[in-house]
């Protein structure tokens, strides 16, 4: 995974994130085709204006299945932001 872009709820600001920083879990299921593995990401951010402060959130899914083929991530939930994106 990579950059997330994403505005602040608060104050409106942007700002920026890279997954990579952020531990992955995962969770892995047999299936018909072979192993599915589902990754979690949460990222724990704030908001980079000092004087807003807004706690941020934003947990990112991948699935992977059958093995090797990693289908698109998405946004599985998030708090305390916007606009959320990812590059
Ligand atoms: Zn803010």
């Amino acid at each position: 995974m990579s950059k997330i872009t994403y505005t602040c709820s608060k104050c409106k600001a942007a700002g920026e994130v890279d997954s990579n920083d952020y531990e992955t879990q995962e969770e892995k299921f047999e299936e018909g085709m072979g192993t599915k593995t589902e990754y979690w990401t949460e990222i724990e951010t704030q908001c980079d204006k000092d004087a807003c402060g807004n706690s941020i959130t934003i947990t990112l899914n991948e699935t992977e299945y059958p093995e090797g083929n990693f289908e698109e991530t998405t946004v599985s939930s998030s708090s305390g932001a916007d606009n959320i994106v990812i590059h």
